[in-house]
Parts: structure tokens; C-alpha cells; sequence
């Protein structure tokens, strides 16, 4: 992969019709979008740690359709498009290290997989091609996976994993193209609100903009707050570990809710585990010394196969949380001033989000079927939206 970002030392400009700050997954998507519609001259990025510095430069890469509401199930359908073409659309190559060997949604309970039986009917109205699987079935596809005490499965093939970094780098060679400005290094301190614009004060100057998308997903209380807006997002860290590259082990990515973990083996064979727990929010980034026994513990339990993984290293990255652990995309109550928010799961929807948010801004969102899921307003009237398929240990903890 040739890395496209550098930390560019140019003053930077007077002002930009939009500013986006935030180059994660949803902040380059919009500008992806956004270039599309009006000219990427328009569109100014700006970011304050280097390439991938934070979410989505440090998430597992899967992405899936099965899910039980509307929402999700359509946002996740745009985005798998998006990413099937990803090379082609954003001209690039090289590829995004797409793999689609589906996503296997482990049930230990039969309350799971009643769960799993209550959104087929949706998933498929809405095109979504899963399937429920027997724990022979199961057995077939993936042999790794521990019987015991196994219910059954989901499962849809065209679920599965890109490589994040090389999103990221295909749409930041892409908005650069168009003539989009993104800047790392550039860290958004304040924003003010001047007439009918922005006064965006960052480390590096200060910048005009007529519409300031904020995409900094679980920091965005903190510039929200800069103008006196309060914005239901916390943050919650989770940690994530990578083994050596292995010979050949598992197909799909492997879920299980009652683990509360993801596993995947990459394209280049190294296995990654995602196990979640209750942990503060709001808790610094750091991985405790306790948590790779106790994922390594979890994952055993999965799959006794997974007993002999070198484990190369460990990290951690902060998730945000919103009520209904749904995204925020909307625009705030000081009009030209936006914000997307992405809950989780902020890879795998980030190009129906950035799409979104580009049609909100430029006035083409008012008959979209997302809108009344991902709005602000669902939260201030209670309207929350109740997602089948997220794990509740995140939302009760
Ligand atoms: C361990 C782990 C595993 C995950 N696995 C998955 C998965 O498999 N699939 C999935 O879909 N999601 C997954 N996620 C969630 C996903 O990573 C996030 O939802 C997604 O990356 C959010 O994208 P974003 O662009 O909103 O945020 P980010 O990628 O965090 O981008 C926000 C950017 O804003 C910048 N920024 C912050 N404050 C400022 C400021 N004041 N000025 C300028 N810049 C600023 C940051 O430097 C950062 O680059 C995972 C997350 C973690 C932590």
C-alpha cells in the first residue's frame, strides 16, 4: 500500500464553504460524497493525529448485514455495495482487502436464537440473504467451532472484512483527487459561530467556514461544547489483540453475543479477537493486564483451535456510546453546524453515513428512510431506536 497522507506544512486556507474535522471512516466518507456533488475545492479536511490515528485506524474491519432494524439493515446494504466496488469507485487499484466468507453468529441459548429467528423475516424483505444453521451445519462450515452446548447459528456469506487502512487510504487518494484539503496534524480547538458561518479556530490558525461537519465521533461533545451544545455521546474504551499469521483456521468472522466477541482470521492469516466487557466509560485507552487471559479464556471457549495462537500484540480504542447505541447524523440547533456520530459498528456503515450526510447538507435528505432513525429528535422525544442485534452488555453496562 503507498501511504498518500502526510502531515502537510502549507499555511492553511482563509476559509472553505465546508469544513469536516475528523479523517476517520465517516469523516472521509462524507468528503467523499460531498466532493462528489459540489468539487472537492469545496471541501476542507481537517484532523489531529496522523493517518488512521484513532477508531477506525484501530477497529477489527468487519462488516455485516445482519442485523433486526430497518436502519441498520439499510445502511449496512449501502455501505456492503460501496465497499464491493470500492476499488473501482474510488479508483484505486489496489483494492480494500475485501473478504466476503461471511459473518457466523454463534448462539449458545435458545433465547439467542430466537433472536436470530425474529429478524429473518426483515433481513430478507430487505435483501439480506442469512440463514439460520443447525449445529451441523455449523460443524460443516466452520469444523474449529467448540459443540458443546451449541444451539445454532446465522449466517449470511456476504458479510465479512475490509482492511480499514486501505479504506481509509482509498478515500483519502480519492478526495485528494477531486481536490479536497485533508490535513492531519491539525487539531480543531474551538468552533465559533459568526453570522451565517464559522469561525473554526484550529492549532494551526483559524479557518471561515459557511458548514462545519463535526466526524470525531466519540469526541465530538468536546467541539459541541465549544458553542454551548450538549450531545449524548459518551465514550467506552474496548480492547482488541492480534496473533501471528496461521495457517488457514476460520472462514467467516465468527460472533458470539454471549462472549461478546468477534474473531477473525485476516487475509494474511494473522487472527484478530475483539472481546468486550464492561469497563468505565469515559476510561483512558490502555488495554489491562488482565484482559488478554481473559479474551484468550473466551476465545477457547469459541473455538479450542485457538489455544495455539502467538499473540503478537494488544491495543485498545474508544467506542462511543449514544442512548440507543444508534448513530447521530443531524444537524444541530445552530444551523450549518453538523455532526455524525457513529455508535459502534462505524466502519461498516461509515459510506451510507457519509452519503447521508452529504445529501443532509446539501438539503437532499427530507425523504430519506433514514432520517427518522438516525435524527436527533428520536432521542429528545424517546423514540429510541431498539436494535435486536446489538450486544446488551454495551448498552447496560
Ligand atoms: C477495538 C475496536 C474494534 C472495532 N471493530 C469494528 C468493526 O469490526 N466494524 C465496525 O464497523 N466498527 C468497528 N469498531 C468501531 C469503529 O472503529 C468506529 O465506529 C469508527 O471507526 C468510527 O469512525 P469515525 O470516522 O467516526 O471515527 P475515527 O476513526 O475515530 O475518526 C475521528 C477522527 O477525528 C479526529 N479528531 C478528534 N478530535 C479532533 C479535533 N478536536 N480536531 C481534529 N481532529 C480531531 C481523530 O484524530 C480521528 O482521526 C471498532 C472499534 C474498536 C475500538
Amino acid at each position: 500500500m503507498h501511504m498518500t497522507a502526510q502531515i502537510c506544512q502549507d499555511d492553511l486556507p482563509k476559509g472553505r464553504d465546508i469544513v469536516i474535522v475528523g479523517a476517520g471512516a465517516y469523516g472521509l466518507s462524507a468528503a467523499w460524497f460531498l466532493s462528489q456533488a459540489i468539487g472537492g475545492e469545496h471541501v476542507l479536511v481537517l484532523d489531529s493525529s496522523d493517518f488512521a490515528g484513532n477508531g477506525t485506524g484501530r477497529c477489527i474491519g468487519g462488516f455485516r448485514t445482519q442485523w433486526g432494524h430497518e436502519s441498520n439493515i439499510r445502511m449496512s446494504m449501502e455501505s456492503v455495495r460501496f465497499f464491493e466496488k470500492a476499488a473501482e469507485i474510488l479508483d484505486y487499484p489496489e483494492g480494500i482487502d475485501i473478504k466476503q466468507k461471511g459473518y457466523l453468529l454463534l448462539a449458545w441459548d435458545e433465547a439467542t436464537m430466537d433472536r436470530f429467528r425474529g429478524i429473518q423475516d426483515i433481513q430478507h424483505q430487505l435483501g439480506v440473504q442469512s440463514q439460520l444453521l443447525t449445529p451441523d451445519d455449523v460443524a460443516k462450515l466452520s469444523p474449529p467451532v467448540n459443540q458443546d452446548g451449541l444451539r445454532g447459528a446465522a449466517f449470511c456469506e456476504r458479510d465479512g472484512t475490509i482492511s480499514p487502512f486501505r479504506l481509509l487510504d482509498a478515500l483519502l487518494t480519492a478526495v485528494r483527487r477531486e481536490g479536497a484539503d485533508v490535513r492531519y496534524g491539525t487539531q480543531v480547538r474551538s468552533l465559533h459561530n459568526k453570522g451565517r458561518g464559522f469561525i473554526v479556530q484550529t492549532t494551526s490558525g483559524d479557518v471561515r467556514a459557511k458548514q462545519v461537519l463535526v466526524c470525531t465521533d466519540w469526541a465530538a461533545p468536546v467541539l459541541m461544547k465549544t458553542l454551548g451544545i450538549q450531545l449524548p455521546v459518551e465514550m467506552l474504551p474496548v480492547e482488541i489483540m492480534v496473533s501471528e499469521p496461521t495457517k488457514p483456521l476460520l472462514g467467516p468472522v465468527h460472533i458470539s453475543m454471549k462472549h461478546d466477541m468477534a474473531i477473525n482470521q485476516m487475509v494474511r492469516g494473522s487472527v484478530v479477537i475483539n472481546h468486550g466487557r464492561p469497563r468505565p466509560r469515559q476510561e483512558n485507552i490502555a488495554v489491562r493486564p488482565d484482559w488478554i487471559r481473559h479474551a484468550a479464556r473466551g476465545a477457547q471457549e469459541v473455538s479450542r483451535a485457538l489455544a495455539d495462537l502467538n499473540i503478537l500484540r494488544a491495543w485498545a480504542g474508544m467506542i462511543s456510546i449514544t442512548p440507543d447505541m444508534q448513530p447521530i447524523l443531524d444537524e444541530m440547533e445552530i444551523p450549518g453546524l453538523y455532526t455524525a456520530v457513529s455508535a459502534y459498528k462505524g466502519l461498516m456503515n461509515s459510506p451510507a453515513a457519509g452519503r447521508y450526510m452529504a445529501d443532509l447538507m446539501l438539503g437532499r435528505a427530507k425523504e430519506d428512510p433514514l432520517t427518522p432513525f438516525v435524527s436527533l429528535s428520536r432521542l429528545k422525544s424517546g423514540n429510541l431506536v431498539r436494535e435486536p442485534m446489538t450486544n446488551g452488555a454495551r448498552l447496560d453496562d
